[in-house]
């Protein structure tokens, strides 16, 4: 019986991400799925979320802000972060991977590197300056 409800939130948890491209935190995923399921725990969603991260049915974006963002589509591609408000988006166009460094890094072994464009969103404008303030 359990196990039956925890295969439905998961299903709910990963339907949701999937009709959104705003790529939610985890807290916004809890906030989202509460609607349909009332009674879910965000430890629940938590857990429901690394599930599906580690079986390759979400992407789980660590790098582009403070906190982790969940991605529904699965597919190849960048992201652009607005750089006033943090919203994320998607950047489908292809883009050559970049080159690690030759030489060593001092006091870090590379691993891998990310590409994230920055820009600014439809809703804040396009005026800010380089700093972030408009
Ligand atoms: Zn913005
Ligand atoms: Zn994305």
């Amino acid at each position: 019986m359990a196990k039956t409800r925890m295969t439905r939130q998961r299903k709910v948890i990963l339907q949701t991400l999937q009709g959104l491209t705003s790529h939610p935190t985890a807290d916004e995923i809890y906030g989202l799925v509460r609607e349909k399921l009332p009674r879910i725990s965000l430890g629940t969603v938590y857990r429901n979320l690394d599930l599906l991260t580690g079986s390759g049915q979400i992407l789980c974006l660590d790098r582009v802000g403070a906190q982790k963002h969940f991605d529904g589509d699965t597919r190849r591609h960048h992201h652009v972060r607005c750089r006033v408000c943090g919203k994320i988006g998607d950047v489908f166009s292809p883009v050559a991977d970049i080159p690690l460094p030759e030489g060593p890094v001092p006091g870090f072994s590379l691993q891998e590197a990310d590409l994230i464009f920055v820009g600014v969103c439809g809703e804040c404008g396009g005026s800010a300056d380089i700093c972030g303030k408009k």
